[in-house]
């Protein structure tokens, strides 16, 4: 079920990387014939394999078919993602969308359709996979609220998303400058990234309730014991709901929100029903655990992490996909468009940076904490022999083989052999506490290392001189597809000018000038460099004066009579230079106290007759 969130999350990721373009790979009438060609498919797919699996029933145990079933629920929610990546990059669907006003007032509004697209295809996946369930599983469940209890687990994962760019789009579409200005800089959109990222994770919960139609536990002795257990374990809290989740026939409990006010305990009717009280005081107080050792504040580190991981290596990839571009041009001869390339590039990385993040990592912080929860059960109570026979239930009522674990449990039964030896020798619980807070510990200070690295990269010296590489490697490759064009040879020698690479400067500008003799701002700089340069090598008195005087003659701006005043300088024609610093003085806008000196310099030089 969690693997819902992480598919949720990677269709976003591919989405929200997604570059429109102004040409698309194919025509309007091609990309619908297409698009309804592939997705007829999609379900056929789905609908044949799962009746082939049906068909298996009989010859096979349980345990093969049940494995054979959740891999091929796995599969065709990987080919939904591989079809929704299809829909986005290779037909261009938001490319034709995004220029209808509504679409490019609210891109929110645009993205829920394309998010409403993927949960169709998953959809059509559990609704194939339904008759198989109810064969497996002898499930009395119908196939609506089958395929709706999938859909609704896992939608409020796109919540904080949801919340966050909808009131972006408000924002951007009412009449405040101020607002929007600051929403543009850095610090204002993390500030405001942070600010909502609290509020959702604070009052979420009340939202994510409603959304799971989830109703108050009726007044009653079980409740009554809930509520003095927690009581007992000082934890505070808004109300006990019933967690409707797969119709409430699964043996489970949850517990959300941050604050008290906020703060839900959910419990299903399968567990008052088919548990003993004890049992159901050892998973309240298992729920109970995750909140006394802060999991949930710990969840919400790790997502804002997540932003600080992708903000450090946006760069990174950024350079990569510079590095990549002769691989793009292959591709483009196959009538791929460069810019999908490069957003397809920088999509795959972003998926890949987050399933490493979250499968693994997450996955370890996640198993760890529901082994810490476990262990909490002692805290309350003397022995945890009712969560064993809990976990033993819930083993024969799933219908999961018990020693099957996945990337965000440890499976039941290595969970009954953890608490076995906890019953044993208690010492394993206080291990595990320190084995999490140690691992908490590393995950931070890297956090922190990498946000350093980020940060260095986007405002620090590395940054700069990499970024000036990577910048002067674009323009060296465009000179070589078009060796004729004097702009970019313009641009280079601007960029080797910020980096005093003197000589670069002269041969850039120098052949810029060769293709476009008439252009002032190389004219200008380059008599700059001849007329100023400290290095002996680089001055070169009468060029600068000619150039300075072509520059001059196609336009009189402050700093090009000031780059004049200079050339005549250096030649010594005093006089000439006080003149035409004068004249640069006066046209000024701005700089006041530097064209002052200059006029005073070139008067000192120029001698008391002037
Ligand atoms: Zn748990």
């Amino acid at each position: 079920m969690f693997a819902n969130f992480i598919y949720f999350i990677i269709v976003l990721l591919l989405y929200a990387t997604y570059q429109p373009v102004a040409e698309t790979n194919f025509s309007p009438f091609d990309t619908a014939f297409y698009f309804i060609g592939l997705h007829l498919l999609f379900a056929y797919v789905c609908w044949s394999l799962f009746r082939r699996l049906t068909r298996r029933t009989g010859n096979e145990n349980f345990a093969r078919l049940d494995h054979g079933f959740n891999t091929l629920l796995t599969r065709l929610s990987i080919l939904a993602i591989v079809l929704f990546a299809i829909d986005i990059y290779g037909l261009n669907l938001p490319s034709f969308l995004a220029p209808l006003p509504i679409f490019s007032k609210m891109p929110t509004l645009m993205a829920l359709l394309f998010l409403a697209l993927f949960i169709s295809s998953l959809a059509i996946v559990w609704a194939s996979a339904f008759s198989t369930y109810r064969h497996f599983y002898a499930a009395d469940i119908s196939r609506s609220a089958y395929v709706w209890s999938q859909i609704s687990f896992s939608i409020p994962v796109l919540l904080p998303w949801v919340v966050l760019s909808g009131i972006t789009d408000l924002i951007n579409a009412l009449p405040f400058p101020g607002l929007q200005r600051l929403l543009m800089t850095t610090e204002g959109s993390v500030a405001y990234f942070l600010f909502f990222l609290v509020i959702v994770a604070v009052i979420g919960p009340a939202m994510i309730q409603k959304f799971w139609r989830c109703r108050p536990m009726e007044d009653s002795t079980l409740r009554e014991r809930i509520e003095t257990l927690c009581r007992r374990a000082g934890l505070e809290y808004n109300n006990i709901l019933y967690w409707p989740i797969f119709g409430g026939r699964m043996i489970t409990a949850g517990v959300m929100g941050l604050v008290k006010q906020f703060r839900y305990i959910l419990v299903t009717h399968a567990l008052l029903r088919q548990l003993e009280p004890e049992e159901i005081d050892a998973v309240i107080a298992h729920e109970i655990g995750h909140i006394k050792r802060y999991h949930l504040v710990f969840y919400l580190i790790f997502f804002a992490g997540f932003m600080i991981i992708t903000y450090a290596t946006y760069d990174l990839i950024v350079f990569a996909v510079i590095y990549a571009e002769p691989m793009f041009e292959f591709f483009t001869r196959f009538g791929f468009n460069p810019v999908t390339m490069t957003s397809i590039f920088l999509s795959v990385s972003m998926v890949f940076i987050f399933l490493i993040y979250f499968r693994f990592l997450f996955g370890y912080f996640m198993r760890h904490f529901e082994r810490q929860a476990d262990g909490y059960v002692y805290a309350l109570f003397d022995s945890a022999r009712p969560l064993i026979t809990t976990l033993e239930k819930i083993a024969l009522t799933s219908g999961q083989p018990p020693d099957r674990p996945n990337w965000h449990h440890f499976s039941i039964s290595e969970r009954i052999g953890y608490l076995t030896g906890c019953e044993a020798d208690r010492s394993a619980i206080g291990r595990h506490d320190r084995k999490v807070k140690k691992s908490i510990v590393v995950f931070i200070s890297g956090l922190v290392l990498v946000g350093g690295v980020g940060y260095s990269l986007n405002f620090g010296e590395t940054g700069r001189q990499l970024s000036k590489h990577f910048f002067e490697k674009i323009i060296l490759r465009e000179i070589e597809k078009h060796p004729l064009n004097p702009n970019l040879y313009k641009t280079l020698g601007d960029l080797y000018y910020e980096s005093g690479n003197y000589e670069g400067v002269r041969q850039a500008y120098e052949t810029s000038l060769k293709l476009k003799p008439d252009s002032p701002h190389v004219l200008n700089n380059l008599a700059w460099l001849y007329a100023t340069a400290e290095d002996p090598r680089f001055r070169h008195p009468e060029r600068a004066l000619t150039l300075a005087k072509a520059a001059a003659a196609i336009i009189q701006e402050p700093h090009i009579l000031d780059t004049l005043a200079e050339a005549y300088y250096i030649n010594g024609m005093y006089a000439k230079a006080l003149e035409a610093s004068r004249e640069a003085q006066r046209l000024a806008r701005d700089s006041h106290a530097y064209y002052q000196q200059q006029v005073e310099k070139f008067r000192r030089a120029a001698g008391p007759s002037v």
